[in-house]
């Protein structure tokens, strides 16, 4: 198998390691070793390790239960060293536990038979999905397992062996979920490498990959296609959002304030399918931005470890100076602040939840993803406005469209251009359903039997019915 390009810029001492920082104090609490050195070695042993995974279904399907069963085994660890490097309230990471073992027992069961092709002609032909080979997944902080799982269990339930590169803001949780799940499935069948880059980029590029599936920014997405073209590896994209929620004129505001509240702010608003822009009606506006403000006033923002907290830090301190940056640059633009607006006055990184209003359209807080605690509200006099101004940043990941009339509401949320709409929800996703953003927000579909198929690749065979 061939090696990744040798690279000047690399640093290839063996032994160097990364701090791990606590969000909720900003102190290092942990390291991790940066394994840029081993790339090659650990492709290469995936690449052996798939000779076998890949010949037997019901063997894999054997394993990735026993893999959800371990993690959940280990839930205790997992979620409290999530939140310890997170921030996220511990509630928020046993659910993300529970999540990564219910998508190991979605997929594990999912692998296709062979599929006749019905066309009348005289042969009997069959499609056989047959793996690819060592898959790349690349994921962010916001949701390290979670996230992780998303592309670790189709990639395996399809026969593909796996090599997980966590962010280097994220790496410890991950690196425990991989021993525990690779105590039960053979050697090097899911390899977990961290490191600072170009760890990312030059596994995105990796001759002996064959595909990468990736989550995170959109310029780190457009970096990771850009790579994987030398090698004409299959890219999976799952990109930044943007997403707007339209509230309309019959909506009972006090009825959905607090799902609203946390469609926007959950995990601190570091959700790629936040609510990052309300619509509402101009003559409900105020009241949209009071509901919206006394429940940023009144949440309970602490670390996450603390049982009380229901909203920890922004994950690191790039992200925080990006959300301090977004406010403040939306301020000067003429926006107003309902609630927050401020970084807190205590050590770590946390960032009041804050509720905008008075913000010109063109401000980056309303065109850009803010992937923060900060939430502007825009009033709308005509509802083409609203709809033309959610469909209209280039993002499509999701929206959401919230009043009483469900077939109004309906009608509205199908003229969204995105993935996922919902109606009077947002962010509510099933394992079974497909996950495709449009424009920025991505490339691929990932979820459900699509995500599985992402990881396969068609053989047919014809054969006469007479010698
Ligand atoms: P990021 O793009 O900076 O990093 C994502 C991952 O890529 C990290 O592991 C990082 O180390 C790695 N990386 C960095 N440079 C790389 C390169 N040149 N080649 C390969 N890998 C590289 O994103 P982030 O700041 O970690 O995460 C936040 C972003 O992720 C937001 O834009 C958010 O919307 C997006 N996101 C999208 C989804 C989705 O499903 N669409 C889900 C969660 C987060």
């Amino acid at each position: 198998m061939q090696t990744s390009q040798p690279d000047d810029r690399v640093p290839c001492a063996r032994g160097d390691r990364l701090p791990v920082l606590d969000p909720a104090t900003g102190e290092a609490f942990d390291e991790v070793p940066d394994q840029q050195c081993e790339l090659d070695a650990v492709v290469h042993r995936s690449h052996e390790a798939w000779r076998s995974w890949r010949t037997d279904s019901a063997a894999r399907t054997g394993a990735l239960l026993a893999a959800a069963d371990a993690v959940e085994a280990s839930g205790d660890a997992l979620a409290s060293l999530l939140t310890r490097e997170q921030g996220k309230p511990l509630t928020e990471s046993y659910a993300e536990v529970a999540r990564t073992a219910a998508r190991l027992r979605y997929f594990a069961e999912l692998y296709p038979g062979p599929q006749p092709i019905a066309d009348g002609r005289p042969v009997h032909s069959e499609i056989r999905w047959r793996p690819l080979g060592p898959v790349a997944a690349i994921v962010p902080w916001n949701f390290p397992l979670q996230l992780a799982s998303a592309k670790f269990a189709p990639a395996l339930a399809a026969g593909n062996t796996v090599v997980l590169k966590p962010s280097p803001f994220t790496p410890l949780a991950t690196r425990l979920l991989g021993s525990v799940i690779s105590a039960v499935l053979p050697e090097d069948v899911l390899t977990v490498v961290t490191g600072r880059e170009p760890l990312g980029a030059r596994l995105a590029s990796h001759p002996g990959i064959r595909h990468v599936t990736f989550t995170g920014s959109v310029p780190t997405g457009r970096a990771v296609a850009k790579g994987a073209a030398d090698t004409l590896t299959r890219v999976t994209l799952e990109l930044g959002g943007n997403d707007a929620a339209i509230l309309l004129e019959d909506v009972d505001v006090e009825r959905i304030a607090d799902r609203l509240f946390w469609a926007a702010f959950r995990n601190c608003g570091q959700v790629c399918m936040a609510v990052k822009r309300v619509y509402a009606p101009a003559r409900l506006c105020s009241r949209v931005v009071e509901a919206l403000a006394h429940r940023a006033r009144t949440v309970v923002v602490g670390p996450g470890l603390d049982p009380g907290s229901e909203m920890g830090p922004v994950n690191n301190a790039p992200q925080l100076a990006r959300v301090e940056r977004c406010t403040a640059r939306a301020l000067a633009d003429g926006a107003r602040v309902a609630a927050g607006g401020r970084r807190l006055d205590r050590p770590g990184y946390f960032f009041a939840p804050t509720v905008l209003t008075d913000v010109p359209s063109h401000s980056p807080v309303v065109t850009d993803e803010q992937f923060g605690p900060v939430l502007p509200v825009l009033p709308y006099a005509r509802l083409d406005e609203a709809v033309e101004a959610a469909n209209g940043t280039g993002f499509g990941l999701g929206g959401s469209v919230w009043g009483t009339d469900l077939d109004e509401a309906e009608a509205v949320a199908d003229r969204l251009e995105c993935g996922t709409a919902w109606i009077n929800h947002h962010a509510e996703l099933s394992l079974a359903q497909p996950f495709a953003g449009t424009g920025r927000s991505g490339l691929g579909v990932a979820g459900g039997p699509w995500g599985l198929y992402g990881n396969l690749r068609p053989f047919v065979v014809h054969r006469p019915k007479e010698p």
